[in-house]
């Protein structure tokens, strides 16, 4: 979209006005933007090397008037691209993070998703040693996506393990207890135990030890997630990614600690890029250059 409000300076900025910015107050003001019509997280993208034009997107409200469909593009249509229904209280969903895998997940402004009736393509199976209770295998991709579309299941008592590898147990609990998204971290919240943390990314950058920020938006209280120097190659591979700018407007989950720095800022610590997933939204005017 052509237009998107900054609650930093009050102003409706034009993209290409917002473009020709200075540089530092255009990374400041990136991470405070919101859709001047139903003020939802919104980003900025820069004139990429392929020449699309600077462009704002939003994560808009169901009933504004700029929103569109998304559809995951690159995906199986029975994989995890479609809504999915709620899960039964007292499920239990595995995630074995030794398989993570990345690969991009571009999402494209195109016709709606076919209607409900689909169902995602979790499989299940039965844990050994506990008689005939099932669970239902996720990856942190399929996670990602459920707390984004549902707020039904981030405040849900869905029992959730997630395995380090095939016999140990890295974080396991409710999903409303080991799940955080950027906006409602508490103090609390730092100590040594690993927990999932969720957001968008307003922008993203390298610093010169090597270590990839991703950086939230004002509205959730600035979060960053630093990936480590060692792994930093390697979350960028994994996920297909030649620009870190086109990780603005991203999700993002992570399994970490977080610290908070002594403006209150928290910083999410990510040491494995088994333990992070992107998902990302590309807009649909672009669609016909690329
Ligand atoms: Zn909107």
């Amino acid at each position: 979209m052509q237009y998107a409000l900054c609650t930093a300076d009050g102003t409706v900025w034009e993209s290409s006005n917002f473009a020709s910015l200075p540089a530092d107050q255009l990374e400041t003001k990136r991470k405070s933007l919101v859709c001047s019509q139903c003020s939802e997280f919104a980003w900025f993208r820069k004139e990429s090397s392929h020449g699309h034009p600077a462009h704002f997107c939003a994560h808009h409200r169901e009933d504004c008037d700029l929103r569109v469909e998304y559809v995951v593009i690159n995906e199986p249509r029975n994989g995890t691209n479609i809504a999915e229904g709620e899960l039964q209280s007292g499920d239990l969903i595995i995630v074995r993070l030794d398989q993570e895998q990345g690969s991009q997940i571009d999402v494209t402004e195109v016709q709606p998703p076919p209607g409900p009736g689909a169902t995602g393509g979790g499989r299940t199976f039965i844990l050994r040693n506990q008689g005939q209770e099932s669970a239902q295998h996720f990856t942190l991709r399929r996670i990602l996506l459920r707390l984004v579309q549902s707020p039904t299941f981030r405040q849900s008592d869905t029992q959730i393990v997630f395995y380090k590898n095939e016999r140990d147990v890295l974080i396991s609990g409710q999903v409303r207890d080991i799940v955080a998204s950027f906006a409602d971290i508490t103090r609390e919240m730092q100590s040594d135990q690993l927990l999932l943390y969720w957001g968008p990314i307003a922008s993203a950058g390298r610093t010169p030890d090597g270590k990839i920020w991703l950086n939230s938006s004002a509205s959730n209280q600035e979060t960053s997630v630093s990936i480590f120097e060692d792994v930093a190659d390697e979350f960028l591979s994994a996920f297909g990614i030649t620009d870190l700018d086109e990780l603005a407007g991203a999700h993002v989950l992570v399994a970490g600690r977080v610290h908070f720095t002594s403006t209150g800022k928290p910083v999410i610590w990510c040491g494995s890029s088994k333990y992070i997933v992107v998902r990302r939204y590309r807009a649909a005017g672009l669609q016909a250059l690329l």
